[in-house]
């Protein structure tokens, strides 16, 4: 039979995803760690590996699958005693309460993401997203033909967002700004005065606003995390979330959506009905998880997150000091959150460098050193550095960095040598 080779085969793979999936962070970390060479020095950031999280988060776990309460399918908007206690837990910083009807649970924040896309998007319509931003939002909508439109930020006042930026590009077929908050990639987080000033423009607009709000746990900077939906009360705001990066469990893929209605304009205008239809006929994150979310919420004690805080500030700030020493790279800002440095590269310095996409793939081949190319977050020729490693190989890294960009830079002095794999 296997000698046949006649046979007419009346199936094939279906192109849909093609033009999403290039535009997704997994793509190109997958290419830029398959140019590395895994006899060479350690590849970097160590691939697969997150900061350990809290004991009391895989307590909870256990007892979970110990105790048999997450081994049923759970309703698909998420199990009750979820909902509630996500509920709870994003109420403590708002004037008005959510209710538990008002949460869903989601596979991690990439379906909250999916979701919001999903429940909003029309033939013709179109969405603001930021640039740069985590493009997860941006895949979706290329899948879903969905108009992207790009609003921007201000170097000069630690990438506020530019509002001039927002009026450029809203037209009467938007129907939403999505903001990240904290921001990835540019690691800064929003005053309550900036998140007021978009509200007050969402409003005037006639948008909503949908906040990505799952690195709020790291924060290590002066500004403090102000959830958007405490004004909810000028504009209705769906916040996006998840335990992924706050534990660093991004493996446990749980999280939610949050629908801020408070006059119920979700509810008139059929966004509610819409969540619980597209959750209806969509996967679910596993109940053991969302079962043990209550736990995970409410003990985890707060020690635990200074510590991850004060562990990111002092990378940030070894990162940001090492970072004065190469030339051909600028950071306009110390970050304030999340796990990375974000910084510009001065095309014109280096001799052999074509763009962040050239200048990622020559990195990860000579250094094994993997940083994401800028376009990956939609601003060409930036690159994205994690920090998020203990400080002797932070600095393996910037060594790497350093005598890569001397080597190919016209300012470097560096010779030709030590290249990976080659030496
Ligand atoms: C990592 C990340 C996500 C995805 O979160 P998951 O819970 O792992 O799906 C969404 N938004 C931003 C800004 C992120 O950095």
């Amino acid at each position: 039979m296997a000698t046949d080779r006649n046979v007419h085969w009346q199936f094939s793979g279906s192109d849909a995803a093609k033009a999403a999936s290039a535009a997704s962070l997994g793509t190109y970390t997958s290419k830029l760690f398959a140019l590395c060479n895994p006899n060479g020095k350690p590849i970097l950031p160590p691939r697969g590996e997150t900061a350990e999280t809290s004991h009391t988060a895989e307590k909870a776990v256990v007892k979970a699958v110990l105790c048999g309460t997450g081994n049923a399918y759970a309703p698909s908007i998420g199990l009750p005693a979820a909902k509630c206690a996500v509920a709870d837990y994003l109420s403590r910083d708002l004037p008005t309460k959510l209710s538990a009807g008002d949460v869903f649970m989601t596979v991690g924040c990439k379906q909250a993401i999916e979701l919001a896309v999903d429940i909003l998007a029309k033939p013709n319509a179109n969405v603001l997203l930021p640039k740069p931003g985590f493009p997860w939002d941006v895949v979706h909508s290329i899948y879903q033909n969905l108009e992207v439109r790009n609003y921007e930020f201000l170097r000069e006042k630690d990438y506020e967002i530019d509002l001039d930026s927002v009026r450029a590009v809203v037209d009467e077929n938007t129907f939403a700004i999505f903001i990240i908050n904290p921001h990835n990639p540019n690691g800064n987080t929003y005053s309550g005065d900036h998140l007021e000033q978009i509200a007050l423009l969402a409003r005037e607009l006639g948008i909503m606003v949908v906040s990505d709000e799952v690195f709020r746990w790291t924060v290590f900077g002066s500004n403090h995390f102000v959830p958007m939906g405490k004004f909810s009360s000028i504009v209705p705001v769906i916040t996006l979330g998840s335990i992924s990066k706050g534990w660093t469990v991004p493996g446990w893929r749980t999280g939610w959506v949050a629908l801020h209605d408070l006059d119920g304009v979700f509810k008139s205008k059929n966004v509610l009905d819409a969540a619980k239809q597209f959750l209806e006929i969509d996967s679910k994150p596993a109940t053991v998880i969302q079962a043990a979310i209550p736990t995970i919420l409410n003990d985890t004690p707060k020690e635990f997150f200074d510590k991850r805080q004060s562990f990111l500030k002092d990378k940030a700030d070894f990162a940001y000091s090492k970072l004065k020493g190469i030339p051909s790279l600028t950071c306009y800002m110390k970050p304030e959150a999340c796990t990375f440095l974000w910084t510009e590269l001065n095309l014109s310095s280096f001799v052999d460098i074509k763009d962040d996409e050239d200048f990622c793939e020559k990195l990860a081949t000579e250094e094994n050193l993997v940083l994401l190319p800028g376009i990956a977050f939609s601003l060409s020729n930036w690159a994205r550095h994690s920090i998020d490693m203990d400080t002797p190989t932070l600095e393996d890294a910037f060594g790497r960095l350093k005598s890569f960009c001397d080597r190919h830079s016209i300012l470097g002095e560096a010779p030709l040598k030590d290249v990976n794999g080659v030496n």
